[in-house]
């Protein structure tokens, strides 16, 4: 894919200022506390690595992994569990840290997941919300950024052919 398939929309020092803002919120919130912070794979990666080291606290970090079953640019809302945790998250204070919030099925189902291990709270961060793509209801406690109905990419997100998530600007596809 060329650069001139896509357009940048969201730049690389937006982004990074924005994560800034975002750690300096939850090292208050979170003062004190030592807290597990869950990256949903894959594309929470890079997301997830920017903000824990602009956290100033003590946490420690499990892994998440789910991928939806659809067409290209489209989940179908049918959501597998790729990649488990594996140390136990009762009583812990967990920081789950999502990409791309669109229908909403995806983290609708990893929440209820770690609700059902009893954590002492579940706080979930998220980078991109397609608001207008909601189909179910969930807990969206900090939102970076809202973005209109366009498939992104970049930042830890994939381009329908599966590359891409090392760009450091998210970019929308061209219509
Ligand atoms: P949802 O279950 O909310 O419909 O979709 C969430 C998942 O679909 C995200 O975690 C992400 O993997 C994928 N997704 C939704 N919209 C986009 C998009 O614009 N670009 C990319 N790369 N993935 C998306």
């Amino acid at each position: 894919m060329k650069s001139n398939d896509w357009d940048v929309l969201i730049s690389s020092v937006q982004i990074q200022e924005a994560i800034r803002k975002l750690g300096a919120e939850l090292t208050e919130i979170y003062s004190g506390k030592k807290i597990v912070v869950i990256p949903l794979l894959k594309g929470g990666f890079m997301f997830a690595a920017d903000l824990v080291r602009s956290m100033g606290i003590d946490l420690q970090i499990e892994f998440l992994g789910a991928a939806s079953y659809g067409e290209q640019t489209r989940s179908s809302g049918e959501v597998r569990l790729t990649l488990d945790t594996t140390l136990p998250l009762a009583d812990r204070d967990v920081l789950l840290v999502e990409d791309i919030v669109d229908t909403g099925l995806t983290l609708a189902y990893i929440q209820q997941l770690i609700r059902s291990r009893n954590p002492a709270s579940l706080r979930t961060v998220v980078l991109l919300d397609k608001k207008t793509r909601r189909q179910v209801d969930v807990d969206l406690h900090e939102c970076v950024f809202s973005i209109p109905d366009r498939f992104v990419f970049g930042y830890g997100l994939d381009s329908p052919g599966g590359f891409g998530r090392n760009l450091p600007d998210i970019v929308a596809l061209k219509d």
